[in-house]
């Protein structure tokens, strides 16, 4: 996947370091630039293709190796995004490779051409405590949207996927986290979670894929609550939106982010759900749809948020409708606290990655329930069938790969009722006011 730019100051820093460096090249005769034993200058570049990380964490000494596949490219530039990390160095096959650490960046010179180039990172990490990184103190890690810097050198773009293969060695506990991601996977998806826990068995659906829940002692309640129908769900979502793409063991993972009842985050295939709302059985569906959206199909740009939110918001009350939970009542109430509220905002926003998300309006709960209701209006059109199918043929012709909600919509107009729902689309997404039909919910 590409990736723009974000800061024109970054570039201008970028530029203003790498000058030097590439004037040094041109003097140098030097080997071929497609020779993979050539050791190029460190230069800018955004928009190389990450195929796959190797992650292999020592939480005891805080250090780590990210070994980095990409596409090949004729271009000998790489920038990552390093956070607050020290690198102490970049290898390959043939030794070490040149780099600079701008701070917020790193630009790397990595030999030109070839299918794939491999290159290892050697770095040391922080301890972080505003949900931006590994969170030592509470034991896991939290890395959206935009902090996977903060524990590995990275892309942060929503667009760009990537596989993932950790091992993590130094924990104080039990460490629940992915060996392999088999799938392409945004940045802040893979995490790691340390605790005593216990792990709670739920079965295996058709597809084969066995459900867990890991909690913490005391919780045994809690989490047998949040998850009674969570199987079931599983297999809804594999049996009418498609193959699931994380691999074949997964579940919810309690996580200690202070107790309170903070929702979850889609750390697939063992996403975290706060320990306050562990017994929700919503926060859990909501958290496993995104395997399928905002994980499985990764969103453009942070402007397409409701591709994400909004549709996961709708499929947990989908599931869980086939097993008796209706969660339309409670999705109607928050829906007019922010009808009511000052905080409403437009859902889904035209442009594509000029928003930094957490410090805008848009980071708000209005893409999660104003989207829901749009996809609850959008099935009485076309019937909840018949948008179920829509839903399945757009993650399945995306899964690995990031889309646009717009892309969604002219899907679903594409299957009847365009005008109608071209008109649901302005009404619910792209207009702040609430639908008129919003004030007769919730009363
Ligand atoms: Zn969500």
């Amino acid at each position: 996947m590409a990736m723009v730019p974000r800061s024109a100051s970054l570039l201008f820093l970028a530029a203003a370091a790498c000058g030097g460096d590439k004037s040094a090249a041109t003097a140098d005769a030097g080997p071929k630039a497609d020779d993979p034993s050539s050791r190029p200058p460190a230069s800018e570049n955004f928009t190389r293709d990450i195929l796959s990380y190797g992650l292999d964490i020592d939480l005891a000494n805080k250090q780590a190796v990210a070994t980095i596949t990409l596409a090949g490219d004729p271009d000998t530039g790489l920038s990552l995004e390093v956070g607050n990390l020290v690198i102490a160095g970049v290898h390959d096959d043939f030794g070490e490779l040149q780099f600079i650490d701008l701070g917020s960046h790193m630009n790397i010179g990595v030999p030109a051409g070839g299918e794939t180039r491999k290159l290892v990172i050697d770095y040391s990490f922080t301890s972080h405590q505003n949900f931006d990184g590994w969170l030592e103190d509470k034991e896991v890690s939290f890395m959206w949207p935009a902090f996977c810097g903060n524990l590995y050198p990275c892309i942060s773009n929503p667009a760009e996927g990537a596989t993932y293969e950790m091992t993590v060695t130094g924990a104080q506990g039990t460490a629940i986290f992915p060996e392999s991601i088999p799938g392409d996977a945004p940045s802040y998806m893979p995490a790691i979670a340390v605790g005593n826990f216990t792990e709670l068995a739920l079965g295996s659906t058709s597809a084969g894929t066995e459900l867990s829940v890991w909690h913490e002692p005391g919780q045994e309640i809690s989490a047998s609550a949040g998850t009674s129908n969570l199987l079931a769900v599983f297999e809804y979502f594999e049996t009418t939106y498609g193959p699931y793409s994380f691999g074949s063991k997964v579940g919810t993972v309690s996580a200690d982010w202070g107790g309170g009842d903070f929702g979850g985050m889609e750390h697939h295939p063992f996403w975290h759900v706060s320990s306050g709302s562990l017994d929700s059985e919503e926060v859990n569906a909501h958290e496993a749809a995104h395997g399928w959206y905002g994980d499985g199909v990764r969103i453009a740009c942070w402007e397409d948020f409701v591709l994400s939110e909004g549709v996961v918001t709708y499929m947990a009350a989908r599931a869980l409708s086939e097993v008796g939970v209706d969660l339309w009542p409670d999705y109607d109430c928050e829906l007019k606290a922010i009808c009511n509220g000052a905080e409403n905002t437009t859902a889904l926003l035209d442009s594509c990655g000029e928003i930094d998300l957490i410090n805008h309006d848009l980071w708000s709960n209005a893409p999660y329930q104003k989207g829901a209701q749009y996809f609850r209006e959008v099935a009485g059109l076309l019937g909840e069938a018949e948008l179920d199918a829509a839903l399945s043929e757009f993650y399945q012709a995306h899964v690995g790969g990031s889309a646009r909600m717009r892309e969604l919509v002219e899907l679903l107009k594409s299957k009847g009722q365009s005008q109608a729902i071209e008109e649901l689309t302005v009404a619910w997404l792209e207009t702040e006011a609430c639908p008129a039909s919003a004030s007769s919910l919730c009363p």
